[in-house]
């Protein structure tokens, strides 16, 4: 029989390990210490556990850590690494360095369900939630972990829709038992599951990313089909009745398609629907996908659809090129790789 991973556990689900396994109410709180503080690689090495109930442990458990399986590198240094989950299926995570920080991007599900037009992951289709161990664990086994300085919730998949197990891990980063980081150097991205964002708000302190790439209802449903049942406004009414305190960030994220949601119109309706939300638009230039016959807007545009929004007193910036070919394409490593195994 397969073990129990260890890792990804919650203090509350290592105390029901420690009260399954007949151990002193503090050794969930020593495990923890061991999984996330002192970054141990087995059983064996918790050495304020006696030996007795190390055995007891493994009999049952594992620590779980996997290694990628593999990654690539792009020119400017971001780096794109593919991880085994579920029954030979593959995610992919980008380690993206910029400067003094050191962002990774992790998914949380294989495959998606919400069909973006516009994405290489929502063309695969949905194949299975992962695990806050598989979540966490793209984090806890890339060479550049002690680098890392930021978390965001934006590769394959949507977060909001694997809601337990990335709670789960917000829970283990953010908490003195576990990672400690601040929450506010973690970001998780929604397409805008309205009743998901509502529970995400309530119990993390994470900030939130919405994809929104339309103002428009009738636009956004051909770009986004979750629109249908998530309409703009009710995703803003979401925010707006929620009580943010300064620190935690709302976001926006604003993929532009040249010639389709880049006119003065889209302009006026963005300053419009924001209005009295403190937020940020973050601007991405479309990166080309096999398959999708959208285009990208030259850089100038960009630069003047910024401007326009900033003089009507919304905060927009433009993502820097670093790293976004790499997320433009996320779900296409996955997808060779997958379609390898097939023809094997
Ligand atoms: S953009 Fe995000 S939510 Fe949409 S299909 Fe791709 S992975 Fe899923």
């Amino acid at each position: 029989m397969e073990k129990e991973k260890l890792y990804g556990k919650t203090l509350n689900e290592l105390i029901a390990v420690t009260k399954r396994m007949r151990m002193p109410g503090f050794a969930a709180r020593q495990i923890a210490d061991w999984l996330y503080r002192k970054e141990i690689d087995s059983i064996d090495e918790m050495t304020n556990l006696s030996k007795k109930m190390r055995d007891l442990l493994s009999a049952d458990y594992c620590i779980g850590l996997s290694d990628p399986e593999t990654f690539s590198e792009s020119t400017d240094g971001t780096r794109k690494y593919l991880f085994k989950v579920l029954d030979n299926k593959y995610i992919e995570t980008a380690f993206i360095p910029d400067d003094d920080r050191a962002t990774l991007c992790v998914s949380c599900q294989s495959g998606c369900k919400m069909g973006c037009i516009f994405c290489m992951t929502g063309k695969q289709g949905f194949q299975g939630n992962i695990s806050s161990n598989e979540i966490l664990n793209q984090f806890r086994s890339i060479p550049e972990f002690s680098r890392l300085t930021n978390i965001v919730y934006m590769g394959m998949g949507e977060p909001l829709d694997n809601i337990d197990e990335v709670l789960k891990t917000l829970d283990i980063l953010t908490s003195e038992w576990g990672y400690g980081w601040s929450p506010t150097r973690i970001t998780v991205s929604t397409v805008g599951l309205i009743k998901s964002i509502t529970e995400f708000l309530e119990k993390s302190r994470c900030n939130l990313a919405v994809s929104l790439h339309s103002p428009f209802d009738e636009e956004r449903k051909k770009l986004m089909p979750v629109q249908r049942t998530n309409s703009v406004k009710e995703v803003l009414d979401a925010i707006r009745n929620f009580d943010f305190n300064r620190q935690r960030r709302v976001s926006f994220e604003y993929i532009l398609f040249k010639g389709l949601n880049d006119s003065p119109a889209h302009i006026r309706e963005l300053a419009r629907i924001l209005n009295g939300i403190r937020c940020r638009i973050n601007l991405i230039r479309f990166h080309p996908v096999p398959g999708v016959p959208l285009e990208s807007p030259d850089m100038d545009s960009v630069i003047r659809f910024r401007e326009a929004l900033n003089n009507k007193g919304i905060l927009a910036t433009i993502r820097a090129s670093r790293g976004m070919e790499i997320r433009a394409a996320c779900g296409l490593l996955s997808t060779i790789q997958q379609n390898k195994l097939i023809s094997e």
